[in-house]
């Protein structure tokens, strides 16, 4: 008896667990998540999504709503802004495996393998939770670069608050005709991409090029990038069109081409995923 009267206190007095963002945002969308489709188009996947949803998916990488241009209700007014919801509502809403099976598998890079194996994610898990726990880790800052909040041209940069210092801050742009054309799958890679900067700080010059950015191994952004990717091809790729599946893979085959310098791509299984 007197035990619950301690824990109704505490629960009074606000010390509850803390809820996660993935039970938080799980929750605000869950009518999202059952109508989700891997195979829809970022435009068309985007309307779907309702306001409380919008917000607690943004709240997630700690979305600065203004500075895109838009609000939870007007996602349609920000394609860049909508993109980047659709990319965390295909994170979201991919439950085809456990986080054991994220922790089992041989071609995830073995420096997020090791953060990945001490979050606080039940084995039996969905996948997108211990996602969730990575992106959420990295706590992102997403704001405006050149250009002005609501015009068209605008293109989003995200850091990380934290590590700002540490690396060059703008990792990530987006064309604003993007939007239409482009798979979930694209905006939840680059999303990927961005936390894992945390793990592996910047990108070194290409050795091809100078002027791009490469990751000289599988252990880097470019390679959590590439196996996201491959993962989408691999557990989705026979719910997508073919037009969607061929935009994916294009983009994993350009990542691994071009940003992966050195020999590691070769024997990659991520660089050899085809599309069904
Ligand atoms: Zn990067």
């Amino acid at each position: 008896m007197r035990r619950l009267t301690i824990a109704a206190a505490l629960i009074a007095a606000g010390c509850q667990p803390p809820v996660s963002d993935y039970t938080n945002a799980r929750e605000a969308c869950w009518a999202e998540v059952e109508r989700w489709h891997p195979g829809r188009w970022a435009d068309e996947a985007a309307r779907l999504i309702g306001a409380g949803c919008a917000e607690a998916l943004g709240a997630t990488i700690g979305m600065d709503w203004e500075s895109f241009g838009f609000t939870p209700q007007t996602l349609q007014d920000s394609p860049t802004g909508a993109l980047v919801l659709v990319g965390l509502l295909d994170l979201l809403a991919d439950e085809q495996d456990s986080a054991q099976d994220v922790w089992n598998d041989p071609d995830l890079p073995q420096f997020v393998y090791e953060e990945l194996s001490r979050a606080q994610v039940a084995p039996d898990a969905p996948r997108a939770e211990l996602m969730f726990a990575m992106i959420r880790a990295s706590l992102f800052v997403s704001d405006y670069a050149d250009a002005i909040p609501g015009q068209p041209k605008g293109a989003a940069a995200y850091y990380e608050q934290e590590h700002r210092g540490t690396f060059t801050p703008l990792m990530l742009q987006w064309g604003p005709e993007l939007s239409g054309f482009d798979p979930p799958a694209s905006a939840a890679g680059a999303i990927v991409h961005e936390a894992a900067h945390r793990i592996y700080g910047g990108h070194v010059p290409c050795s091809h090029d100078p002027e791009q950015d490469c990751d000289l191994s599988r252990e880097g952004a470019y390679g959590m990038h590439i196996w996201t990717l491959a993962g989408w091809i691999t557990r989705y790729g026979s719910d997508y069109t073919v037009s969607m599946c061929s935009a994916v893979y294009g983009e994993l085959i350009t990542r691994c081409g071009d940003q992966i310098d050195g020999e590691d791509k070769l024997e990659w299984a991520p660089c050899l995923v085809e599309c069904p």
